[in-house]
């Protein structure tokens, strides 16, 4: 019979060739919470706790999914962000905690009655995100329906309204349809094909690549088509936010000064590199 006890020394000794040691205690507390919704420290106190047949199921299942390197949060349908929990699948990106510094900037200003559009929903942890801090009305699309389809559930399931649609950056007819904004924000694809090689399987093999990569002879191809957006749909004074890659900070900057945007700004992530843009609409 298993013990929770014996789930980390388990864990170890299945995983120890393909990870580290770090990154298999953040499984055992992801592991732990799922199964008995336990934090790590309720796992000390429920150690003798013995397993149901199910639960050791579940657990040689999730373990089997990590050594083929599938991230946790994929094998366990969500994944945190800002303090809410988000269901994913293989059709959005798993958030990252970059994104959420840039949700933290935006949130800094007083989005009091503003109107926000996202650009590229994703998991919608950035629109849904804004709506649950704000009294800002939060709209945000993507190409993707399988994309919608959980940006939507996420909405549902943390009550906050989002008008989530479909639309295509590159559509005019799409564009057209679009309202305007106090802000815009996005975090694009913007991983470059040639940086494939030094990335690791489980976002390589499992998150989508059309989430992530753009090709290597066009980079910020997404950046100049959202800054074209931005400058129609843009109210006067409004703002541009960017997640962007950590070496084209100065290209994105350079494309928006050239496009007529003013008051740029550059702001690093906790790992100080290169990873938000804001610009002003004031032409
Ligand atoms: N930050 C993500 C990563 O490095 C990429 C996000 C994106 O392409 N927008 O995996």
């Amino acid at each position: 019979m298993m013990k929770l006890k014996d789930i980390r020394p388990y864990l170890t000794e299945m995983l120890n060739s393909k990870y580290p040691d770090t990154e298999i205690r953040s499984f055992y507390n992801w592991i732990i919470e799922y199964l008995f919704t336990y934090t790590s420290t309720h796992s000390i106190i429920h150690a003798e706790k013995l397993l149901e047949d199910s639960d050791v199921l579940k657990l040689e299942q999730i373990t089997n999914a990590l050594k083929n390197e599938q991230p946790i949060q994929q094998i366990l349908g969500y994944s945190w962000f800002y303090g809410n929990k988000f269901h994913v699948n293989k059709h959005v990106l798993i958030p990252r905690p970059e994104t959420e510094e840039l949700v933290d900037w935006i949130l800094t200003e007083n989005l009091d009655h503003k109107s926000i559009l996202d650009v590229g929903s994703g998991t919608g942890c950035i629109p849904i995100t804004l709506a649950l801090n704000s009294s800002a009305k939060v709209s945000s699309f993507d190409i993707s329906e399988e994309a919608l389809e959980i940006a939507k559930k996420n909405a549902q399931n943390l009550k906050v309204a989002v008008d989530f649609f479909q639309g295509d950056v590159f559509s005019d007819t799409n564009m057209n349809q679009l309202g305007t904004y106090d802000i815009i924000v996005s975090n694009p694809p913007y991983v470059l094909d040639m940086d494939k090689v030094t990335m690791s399987n489980n976002v390589l093999l499992y998150e989508p690549h059309t989430a992530l990569f753009v090709p290597d002879e066009d980079p910020i191809k997404y950046y100049t088509v959202i800054a074209d957006i931005a400058r129609h749909k843009l109210n006067m004074n409004g703002c541009l936010y960017f997640e962007i890659h950590e070496k084209k900070g100065e290209e994105v900057l350079n494309m928006l000064k050239n496009k007529g945007f003013s008051s740029l700004l550059l702001k690093q992530d906790m790992q100080g590199k290169d990873r938000m843009i804001k610009a002003v609409w004031k032409p």
